[in-house]
């Protein structure tokens, strides 16, 4: 999300929005004030807040939330087409337009428009990773929550997400059940330095990409989230995974839970 806003930035910003066009699935989840009202202003800055991308046009902003399936095309010049899952195009002054749109069916991709001071879903968000205040919580918190727990909730910590608690994890060679308040200060230390060395990585990583910009094509740049049953990179033992409804903890259990595999209901239910 923060290489996304520095190409927005390069593409868009200092521009003037001349409109805001609502395609399909709105996905809209304000209704003040109307996004046309933002119609003439110029676009600021750009910026990210946890998985938010933030449009700031002088007070008022547009927010971006792409979820699991959205991405975001640059369009230049812009396209007329309002194809499947497209949820909105704003265009811009300089012959550039932005389209957020949806891969399949998942209508998750979400965006906000907010008068100046209104924080909306922002000021629910936990702080940065790279902060001091996430530092404290890491280092002398006494949460007793599961680490995996912690580092997904945005509340405690915004912007690490599943994929990066999983390879943050296997970094620091914790067990996704650890609960922080366990841990003594080595492991503290190391898994502050892992949840940090994986989403620098991760930065880099799109800056380094070219082409459309999604949330869901990363995926494949995960050392370990999403790859059970290959060989962890760093022993060679078989990844595991724990599944849950909507997601999956992927780990290894020789570098991270002593050799002992974690008990998965949905596997037990099966060889049941
Ligand atoms: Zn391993």
């Amino acid at each position: 999300m923060q290489a996304l806003a520095e190409r927005l930035d390069a593409a868009v910003g200092g521009a003037a929005l001349t409109a805001v066009e609502p395609i399909g699935f709105s996905g809209l989840k304000t209704f003040t004030p109307p996004p046309e009202s933002l119609v003439g202003r110029t676009l600021e800055r750009t910026g990210r807040r946890g998985k938010y991308l933030i449009l700031d046009f002088g007070g008022p902003r547009i927010l971006v939330h792409l979820s699991q399936a959205g991405r975001l095309d640059i369009e230049e010049p812009p396209k007329k087409t309002r194809g499947k899952g497209s949820v909105v195009r704003l265009r811009f002054d300089n012959g550039i337009a932005l389209l957020v749109r949806e891969h399949g069916t998942e209508r998750k991709a979400g965006w906000w428009v907010l008068d100046a001071g209104d924080d909306g879903p922002l000021a629910k968000l936990g702080p940065e990773p790279a902060t001091d205040e996430f530092a404290e919580l890491i280092l002398h918190g006494d949460d007793r929550r599961r680490v995996h727990t912690l580092l997904r909730d945005q509340r405690t910590v915004a912007g690490v997400g599943r994929g990066h608690t999983d390879d943050a994890l296997w970094r620091a060679q914790l067990s996704p059940y650890a609960t922080l308040a366990s841990l003594g200060a080595d492991d503290r230390r190391r898994l502050l330095d892992s949840v940090r060395a994986e989403l620098d990585e991760a930065i880099e990583r799109e800056r380094a990409r070219t082409g459309g910009l999604s949330q869901a094509k990363l995926g494949d740049k995960f050392i370990v989230h999403g790859r059970y049953g290959t060989p962890c990179p760093r022993c060679g033992e078989t990844l595991r995974r724990v599944s849950y409804e909507s997601y999956e903890v992927t780990y290894c259990p020789n570098c991270q839970t002593g050799g002992k595999p974690l008990a998965d209901r949905r596997m037990s239910r099966l060889v049941k």
